[in-house]
């Protein structure tokens, strides 16, 4: 029986800013996969996104300083629509998708590589699609 390819992980955040780590989903699914592949993660939301980096305190200094570069409240032109536009322009900051090398049917990770949701204008449910390619 053939696995599939893809899979949506669904996730409900609890803040208005927050990065989540995803790290085991990804690896359990790459389980799946022979070698040479890579998983594409891809988040289909326009003020969220995906990003690798450390834990340990990494994930509180990165909201803190996406804040500094785009503050909450500026003449921002989306405000007028929604109100969330520094959402947004941390979202295209981070981007919404990272693809990961997969050996051996692992992710090709470093010791301290870690994969983030990265949620900027929550609490919300979002959605995380993985494909392998
Ligand atoms: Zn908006």
């Amino acid at each position: 029986m053939e696995k599939t390819k893809t899979n949506t992980i669904r996730i409900k955040t609890t803040k208005k800013e927050e990065l989540i780590d995803i790290t085991d989903d990804l690896k359990k699914f790459a389980e799946r996969v022979e070698n040479g592949s890579v998983l594409f993660v891809y988040t289909p939301h326009t003020t969220a996104g995906i990003t690798i980096n450390e834990s340990a305190g990494i994930e509180q200094d990165v909201i803190e300083a996406l804040s500094k570069i785009v503050p909450e409240q500026n003449e921002y032109k989306h405000n007028k629509i929604d109100n969330n536009a520094a959402a947004h322009i941390k979202s295209s900051l981070i981007g919404c998708s990272k693809i990961i090398p997969i050996k051996n049917r692992k992710l090709e990770l470093g010791t301290w590589q870690r994969v983030f949701f990265c949620e900027f204008d929550g609490p919300r449910e979002r959605e995380i699609i993985l494909m392998l390619l």
